[in-house]
């Protein structure tokens, strides 16, 4: 075409082209949503690609992600179940991370086959993560019998739960015996795993003994075992002299539901002391509520506190997205700062403005 001497407009050179992807089968196949019987096929047969990629979906908020992923955990339900579930928890920089490294080598030798999930609230509220996951537990995380997930986004800590609880079943449909779930010993976040694992572990330092490090009393309470790690160097003295008055101050803890004793064990995850002690207990206390029967009664009713659990929270999320609440909840807020009525009477006419325009 010749050149316009009028078109003043920059010539566009043209730029260099993609050469394209290496393994073009592989972005293609990245696009496609995975079908449900290749990832049920792929957990079932112990695929950690697979695996990984369904739990991709529990976790994601797009609709069609969520289908599939719902189907997947249906079809691996009636193989899920199988495991020890042990949630451990305590403050940023006990040695969580550690613990996990040294403790989860020395369940691989004993033959169990690991998952590490994590619940951590931090996450959700500045995007930053207190488990700061990326750089944690190297060694574990190439072991071939070990499976780490860290810890899922979120809009709420109880959607999170709900994630982990859900990747804790798919984890066990693909063969994992022992899951661990992580947390920060710091807000809710305990209470949600409290109620998807069947052993509680607190890692505490070693400190004087009757304060329990500004951790909740509700925490300390839900422990089956306390172990106050960093048991070495100089610390070891001090470890042991807090175990006796952390044994002492459980004993004012009214008894467990589960007629477990709380135990209370020293233990260094640089060291590895104390190490293959917790694992027995944890073995311990599965005898002792499989025979009494709290290990299946306490499954059950975790089941039953996330039935009530989901169903509160859908029901609160479309409450609070429903146009009529969103129209009507600045109006009623100001009723309430100016104590024109009750918050009890603005409740309930929110409540019935909403259940009525559900009824049309
Ligand atoms: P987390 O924040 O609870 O996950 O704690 P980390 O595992 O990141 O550990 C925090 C710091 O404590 C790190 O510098 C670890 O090396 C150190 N640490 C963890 N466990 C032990 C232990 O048993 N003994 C000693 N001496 N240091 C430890």
């Amino acid at each position: 075409m010749p050149e316009n001497p009028q078109n003043t407009r920059p010539k566009v050179k043209q730029g260099v082209i993609s050469p394209g992807s290496l393994n073009p089968k592989l972005s293609a196949k990245r696009r496609v949503l995975p079908d449900v019987e290749e990832l049920v096929k792929g957990i079932l047969g112990g695929d950690r690609i697979l695996l990984g990629r369904a739990i991709t979906m529990v976790e994601s908020q797009k609709y069609t992600h969520q289908r599939i992923a719902q189907e997947v955990i249906q079809k691996c339900l009636p193989h899920a179940g199988k495991s020890i579930r042990i949630g451990i928890t305590g403050t940023p920089g006990v040695g969580k991370s550690t613990f996990i490294e040294s403790f989860g080598q020395h369940l691989i030798t004993e033959g169990c086959r690991l998952a590490v999930l994590a619940i951590d609230p931090s996450s959700q509220v500045s995007k930053g993560s207190i488990l700061g996951d990326k750089t944690r537990m190297e060694q574990l995380s190439s072991n071939p019998s070990a499976f780490i997930r860290p810890s899922p986004a979120g809009d709420s800590l109880g959607g999170v739960a709900r994630k982990t609880r859900e990747s804790i079943l798919l984890c066990e449909a693909a063969g994992y015996d022992t899951i661990l779930v992580e947390t920060v010993g710091v807000g809710q976040s305990e209470t949600a795993v409290h109620s998807m694992v069947d052993f509680f572990l607190l890692l505490l330092l070693p400190g004087g003994g009757d304060e329990l490090q500004g951790i909740k009393r509700g925490i300390v309470e839900m422990a089956d075992l306390i172990a106050v790690n960093k048991a070495d160097g100089d610390r070891l003295k001090l470890a042991k002299h807090a175990k006796r008055a952390y044994q002492n101050a459980l004993h004012l803890f009214p008894p467990k539901e589960s007629e477990w004793v709380p135990k209370v064990e020293i233990c260094s995850a640089i060291s590895s002391l104390g190490i293959p002690a917790i694992w027995q207990y944890i073995n311990d206390y599965k005898s002792h509520t499989e025979s009494n029967g709290f290990f299946k009664d306490n499954r059950i009713g975790q089941a039953k506190y996330w039935l009530y659990e989901t169903i509160n929270q859908r029901l609160q999320t479309s409450f609070f997205e429903s146009e009529v609440i969103k129209k009507a909840l600045p109006d009623a807020i100001k009723s309430v700062t100016e104590g024109q009525q009750t918050s009890f009477q603005i409740a309930e006419g929110l409540l019935n403005a909403f259940l009525g325009s559900n009824q049309k």
